[in-house]
């Protein structure tokens, strides 16, 4: 390793993303992955931060079963049926959309080795929408550690 290459770089960086409706999980890693390899980063971490107070980041085994699992378990956890005092101050009508977000998260990180994602087989990352309509989700991703000094902008 030379003095370059052991440098800590940070690039900040965003992804926007259109959801469909409640519940849908959308799967980032490809963007992630491409994101990552565009700053030249080998040795560090992606953060991954969702602005919002109605969404949220996690990782799953992205396939049918196990994201229809998760949306009966979210909607177990916060029911769309019961009470809330948002609505009744707000008449959002999404109480249940704070409660879950909170719940599940705004962030995630991931590690960073030889330049690739440390994510298993069967593990993609997730934005979840929890809100109860259509949003479009900006989400901000910081891409830190050691490694070339290439940039995507060159
Ligand atoms: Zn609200």
């Amino acid at each position: 390793m030379d003095a370059t290459n052991g440098k800590f770089l940070c690039f900040p960086s965003s992804m926007d993303v259109r959801t469909r409706d409640e519940l849908d999980m959308v799967d980032l890693s490809a963007q992630v992955e491409a994101q990552v390899s565009d700053t030249g980063i080998q040795r560090g971490t992606v953060h991954l931060f969702v602005a919002g107070s109605t969404a949220a980041l996690t990782t799953i085994e992205y396939e049918p079963g196990a994201v229809s699992d998760l949306k009966a378990a979210i909607s177990r956890l916060a029911p769309a049926d019961l009470h809330y005092d948002h609505d009744a101050r707000w008449g959002d009508g999404n109480g249940r959309s704070h409660v879950r977000a909170a719940l599940l998260g705004p962030s995630l990180t991931v590690p960073i080795q030889e330049g690739q994602l440390v994510l298993g087989t069967w593990q993609q990352i997730i934005l979840v929408e929890l809100d109860i309509r259509p949003r479009n989700r900006t989400i901000h991703v910081t891409v830190s550690g050691t490694g070339s000094e290439k940039r995507r902008d060159q």
